[in-house]
Formats: C-alpha cells, structure tokens, sequence
C-alpha cells in the first residue's frame, strides 16, 4: 500500500487565513529575530523593543495592533515583514515540539486550517523531524 503522506505538503498547505497572527502572546521574537527586523523596517532596536514588543515572563512577544492582530499583520499583504518574520512564524507547524510529543499536533490543527488533522502518528514524526533536519532548525 502507498503511503499517503511523505512530504511536508501533504500535511501541511497554508491557506492564508492570517489566524496565526491574531491574539496576545503568541509569537516570540529570539535576539537574532529582533536585529532582523529591526533593520528590515530601519529601526533602532531599542526603538523596534518599545514600538513592537510586550514583555513577559518567557521573553518579549510581538504587540498587537488596535486590530487586535500582530502588529505586523495587515489585511492586504497579511505579514508586512514576511522576508524576515520571526523564527517561530517561519517554522510553523513543523517545530520540534511535535517530534517530542506528536500529541501537540492535534491542538495546533484545531487552531489551523492549513494542517491535516489526524495524521498517522509514525508519518508525522517522520515528516517534521526531517523537515526540522533540512531547514536547519
Ligand atoms: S492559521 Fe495556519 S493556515 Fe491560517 S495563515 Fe496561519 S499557518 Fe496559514
Ligand atoms: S510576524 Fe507576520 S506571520 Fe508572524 S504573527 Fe506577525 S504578521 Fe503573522
């Protein structure tokens, strides 16, 4: 029997809902994030901090905009600093967490329509550890 799923397309397609980008606390931004795009959008990155960020007690988080969304988000070209958004938006769905305990993919599918649910768990880990190996992190 063929398996029906092998590569990251076939568990993962993003529809472009811009779901990720709503709410508070969500997207962390590492030390290498901030100079990124701190120079992107030509700011200072004490400025970039202040502007854009909200402490908490894991790090700093992107803000939200009045919308309600990332601050980054907009409607017509959804993330304003795609080329370099953040690692956790680049690596999504296929984060480490998932190879540790497959479980989590479930919860994040019922958040994500690009994801397909139930997928066997063997193919899963197999497909987002490689994926992981590949992109490099
Ligand atoms: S919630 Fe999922 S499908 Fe929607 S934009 Fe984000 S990654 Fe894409
Ligand atoms: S940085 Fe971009 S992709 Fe990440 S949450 Fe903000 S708008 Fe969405």
């Amino acid at each position: 029997m063929t398996c029906k799923y092998r590569t990251p397309d076939d568990i993962f397609q993003c529809t472009m809902c811009g779901q990720c980008c709503n709410g508070f606390g969500g997207t962390y931004v590492t030390p290498e994030d901030m100079a990124r795009i701190s120079t992107y959008i030509q700011a200072d990155p004490d400025e970039f901090i202040r502007r854009f960020c909200d402490m908490t007690g894991a790090g700093p988080v992107l803000t939200q905009g009045p919308d309600e969304r990332c601050i980054f988000f907009d409607k017509e070209m959804q993330c304003t600093i795609h080329p370099v958004k953040p690692r956790m938006c680049r690596a999504w769905p296929f984060l480490k967490t998932v190879v540790t305990h497959p479980e989590n993919w479930e919860a994040m599918a019922s958040a994500c329509p690009g994801m397909v649910p139930s997928v066997p768990r063997e193919d899963l880990v197999r497909i987002v550890a490689d994926h992981i190996r590949e992109r490099g992190f």
